[in-house]
């Protein structure tokens, strides 16, 4: 019979000793132990393994029986009678059944060995029984140890039974054979018994090694560290059995003291092991804190080393960690002998022990009874023993971990573990909790650099991350672009559409440009509607022209929100590193000059040029002079030109046109400041300046007899602001003015870019009476049948159409057609830009309504253009008459034909 059996800290791999002591020869059993939960119990592998081991086992128990039968000793009896054989057979068995039962365990560097010591019977029996009786007492006191006290699987039990059988058969005969006839307590007897205990051992050995190859595992190596300590303690376990055995030879009695001791001996160092054993968790206890005081503060990796390191306090074959705040996904973290597996998602499962310990806050202690098959768990799979305590965040259970298994199947946990186990989770709950909020801190200071660093909106990157973006790159490249870009018209959108559309439109912008760019530039978000980009490695502007060409084709795909579909365009600016500065600011600075001027010609991309800059610095200057000028009112005075009508050569009416004269800087062209005052937004008070000061020129000339319209040109913009309609209505009464004497222009291109907007506004003016036109038609590419729609009365041919009338075939039938398709809308026409006679009598040919242009008038001042009309004057010109060239037909004066 083996004395000494390992139980190592292995886990999945087989352990052979532990196939006699657990029978662990099942192919079940001899798989890893289960680590991942909720695997059914494996099959046996095949079915032959089970055969070969139990024919293994049956030739074992022929070759008993034939050595029994056969064998040298066949017939022998006793060496010594001490008590009839019965008696003394009763006596061996029941010890020797007990040795078997209750092995000594040491503990020793991580290892537990396994200490049986069922030689002492054997040899016992070897002198006081007849052979044959010997190898049945062995067989009795196995089979009722394994199969009726542990309850071993029947293939186990037979196993058992044959492995010890021959064992012992084997030892009776080697005995037998050196002792010849010599005394048992002489040194041959002590020899033969020596060589009998290592004949039991070495068969008993091999009978394990052959089972586990047939189950086709290997077994185990054992270390130099473990051969001395089986070599010793077999020596020891001789030594012991030698001793009863010269004590009970010499005088029965004396056994029993010495058992007595041996059984006190026992007793005292089980009672050793279990302090010792206390003390070592003890030292774990304080040891495990330490480790988790210094252990890696990333949650998933400190939750390994909690693992890990409570696997190796309850010297336990796995464990798992359970996290579950009411916030999150379940989720898990398992450790086994094959290190750890990845935090995976789980359900937590009202029937399982670890979440009725989250559920409860309670620690608990689950042990499979001995002989039943493992307790399965819908969490944490097979196992036999379990300790589950629960990690608490202040007073709530947020998750649990479970040990499962003992290392060394015969020392299951217990009341001390679960005590010792609730400890280290606590220890351990305080260890992830830091963890947890070191986590937290980080993801704080994270999001908070993020948000510094981004826009809130869109995601982009933001100033702040464009420009060390910026500054990187004009660092590591030799060229850079640095494009700003601006959505046209986007403050309408917020204006007229809410600012909700106006940020789903700025995301939506954000993510095609991102789209667009695809990785070959930085895109950041600076502001409102500005945009910008950093694209590194370009020495042509060329290319990155290219690139923003790319981008707008990108933006101008429709964008279809709430029902509406919005067309974006932007313009942009670009400046070049080192072309034009080497640092951010500069070139900022310069992109958004280049943008401006993209702005006011209404391209869509302008590439910065000194030019540019001086433009700049003008505009900016006039854009301060003319806010000085605005409040002070002086600077700024009206022209008058007059529209004469073609029908009645009466002078209908006059446009009211602003001029500003600075007294430094001179006359500043109305196209220059009505820009710049558009940029800044301080068109609505020119708007008002012109309103007021004619409407007061208006009433002047009533007193003065003269009744005459005017005309006042108002930015398309102005017309998404509802409170025009009050301003003009309020000016008009100021001045007692009809509404019907008030035309208000407004360009085909700017009315048809605020449609939306404009038109609400447009109709409470003209249900007020104030009339509308149409200022520069023909600029623009609207359709007649879109104006239409609006409360619109007039429309003005642009000039450029007018001013060659008489040389251009082509102007001429434009101009005709618009008079018939605009007649046949019910709205006047007037055409400007008139220069000379010629031209007028083509316009009036072609039934034009209105006529304005320096034939008949220049724009001028008030008290002139006064006298003008009081002098008589009238829109004067001959009419044509066609006369047939070779070319078809030529227009030409009547007066000048003759
Ligand atoms: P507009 O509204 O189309 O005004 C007509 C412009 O054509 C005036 O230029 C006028 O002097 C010019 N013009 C008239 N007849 C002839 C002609 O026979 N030949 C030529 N070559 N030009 C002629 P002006 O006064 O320089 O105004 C330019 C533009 O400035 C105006 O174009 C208008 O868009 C804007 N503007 C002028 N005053 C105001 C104002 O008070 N408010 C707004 N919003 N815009 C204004
Ligand atoms: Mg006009
Ligand atoms: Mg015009």
């Amino acid at each position: 019979m083996g004395a000494i059996r390992t139980a190592t800290k292995s886990v999945g791999s087989m352990d052979a000793t532990k196939v006699l002591e657990e029978g662990a020869i099942t192919p079940a059993a001899t798989l890893p132990a289960p680590t991942r939960p909720v695997t059914p119990e494996p099959e046996p592998s095949t079915w032959h393994v089970t055969a070969a081991i139990y024919g293994f086992t049956a030739a074992m128990a022929l070759v008993t029986i034939a050595l029994c039968i056969f064998g040298p000793q066949h017939g022998e009896g006793p060496i010594r009678v001490l008590f009839s054989q019965p008696v003394m057979a009763a006596v061996v068995c029941v010890t020797w059944a007990a040795a078997v039962w209750a092995p000594v365990s040491l503990h020793y560097r991580g290892n537990t060995y396994l200490f049986v010591l069922a030689e002492v019977p054997m040899l016992i029996g070897l002198v006081y029984l007849s052979p044959n009786l010997v190898v049945l007492c062995g067989v009795v006191a196995v089979a009722f140890s394994f199969a009726l006290l542990r309850r071993q699987a029947v293939i186990k039990v037979a196993f058992n039974i044959a492995s010890v059988g021959i064992s012992t058969v084997v030892a009776a005969i080697v005995y037998r054979e050196l002792l010849g006839t010599s005394s048992p307590v002489s040194p041959v007897g002590w020899g033969a018994a020596a060589a009998a205990i290592i004949a039991t051992e070495v068969c008993m050995d091999s009978t394990v090694r052959v089972v586990t190859k047939l189950s086709g595992q290997t077994a185990e190596r054992r270390g130099p560290l473990q051969l001395t300590a089986q070599a010793l303690l077999t020596l020891a376990t001789m030594c012991l059995a030698i001793v009863v055995l010269n004590a009970a030879w010499l005088n029965p009695w004396a056994t029993i003291p010495l058992l007595l001791v041996a059984a006190l001996i026992i007793g005292a160092y089980r009672g050793y092991t279990r302090l010792s054993l206390r003390f070592s968790s003890l030292q774990h206890l304080y040891d495990f804190s330490e480790t988790m005081g210094s252990a890696n503060l990333e949650p998933s990796s400190m939750s390994v080393d909690v693992l890990k390191e409570v696997c190796t306090v309850m010297r336990a074959r796995r464990a798992e960690l359970i996290l579950a705040e009411p916030s999150g996904i379940p989720r898990r973290i398992s450790f086994d002998d094959r290190g750890a597996s990845g935090i995976e998602p789980i359900t937590l499962d009202d029937s399982s022990i670890i979440s009725q310990t989250i559920a409860t806050g309670e620690p608990s202690l689950h042990n499979t009874p001995a002989g039943d098959p493992p307790s399965v768990d819908s969490i944490a799979g097979t196992y036999r023993d379990a300790v589950v305590a629960p990690l608490m965040n202040r007073h709530t259970p947020i998750g649990a971990i479970v040990v499962l298994d003992r290392d060394e199947e015969q020392d299951p946990f217990d009341a001390d573990d679960l005590r010792l186990f609730t400890t280290l989770v606590a220890h351990a709950s305080t260890s992830l909790e830091r963890a947890r909020l070191v986590e937290e801190l980080r993801y704080e200071v994270d999001s908070k650099s993020h948000q510094a660093t981004h826009d809130m909106l869109t995601g982009l990157p933001n100033r702040i991350l464009f420009l060390t973006r910026a500054a990187a790159a004009l660092n590591e490249s030799g060229g850079v672009a640095i494009v700003l870009l601006d959505i046209d018209r986007f403050k309408d959108v917020n204006d007229t559409l809410g600012h909700a559309i106006g940020d789903r439109l700025l995301c939506e912008i954000a993510e095609r440009l991102l789209r667009a760019v695809s990785g070959r530039a930085t895109v950041a978000r600076l502001g409102g509607d500005e945009f910008a980009l950093v694209i590194s490695d370009v020495t042509d502007p060329e290319r990155a022209v290219e690139i923003v060409h790319e981008l707008n084709i990108e933006m101008q795909r429709p964008i279809k929100m709430d029902g509406l579909t919005l067309a974006v365009t932007a313009s942009a600016g670009i400046a070049m590193a080192p072309e034009h500065g080497d640092d951010v600011a500069l070139l900022l600075q310069r992109a958004d000059i280049a943008m401006y001027v993209a702005k006011e010609r209404r391209g869509t991309v302008e590439v910065y040029s000194g030019e540019h800059d001086q433009n700049m610095q003008r505009r900016l200057m006039l854009g301060g002079l003319l806010t000085h000028a605005l409040e002070t009112g002086s600077e700024l005075s009206l022209m008058y030109q007059p529209i004469g009508d073609v029908t009645s050569r009466d002078i209908a009416y006059v446009e009211a046109l602003c001029r500003w004269n600075h007294p430094e800087h001179g006359f500043i062209p109305p196209e220059e400041f009505i820009g710049i005052a558009e940029q800044m937004g301080l068109i609505p008070q020119i708007t008002d300046f012109v309103l007021n000061e004619g409407c007061a020129q208006l009433a002047r000339w009533r007193d003065a007899g003269i009744t005459i319209g005017l005309a006042v040109n108002v930015s398309g913009r102005e017309f998404a602001d509802i409170n025009l309609v009050e301003r003009v209505d309020t000016c008009l009464r100021r001045y007692d003015i009809p509404a019907n004497l008030l035309t208000l222009e407004v360009t085909e291109t700017e009315i048809m870019a605020d449609l939306a907007a404009a038109t609400k506004v447009l109709y409470e003016l003209s249900a007020k009476g104030i009339k509308l036109g149409i200022d520069d038609y023909g600029t623009g590419h609207s359709s007649l049948q879109y104006l239409h729609k609006l409360p619109v009365n007039e429309l003005k041919i642009d000039r450029s159409f007018v001013t060659n009338l008489p040389n251009e075939a082509s102007n001429r039938i434009i101009v005709r057609s618009t008079i018939l398709m605009a007649h046949s809308l019910g709205l006047y026409v007037i055409a400007e830009g008139a220069e000379d006679e010629l031209t007028c009598a083509m316009l009036a040919e072609a039934e034009c309504d209105f006529i304005q242009g320096y034939y008949l008038s220049k724009p001028q001042k008030a008290d002139d253009l006064q006298e003008w009309i009081l002098g008589g004057a009238k829109l004067e010109f001959a009419p044509v008459t066609k006369i047939p060239d070779s070319e078809g037909a030529a227009l030409m004066l009547m007066s000048k034909s003759g």
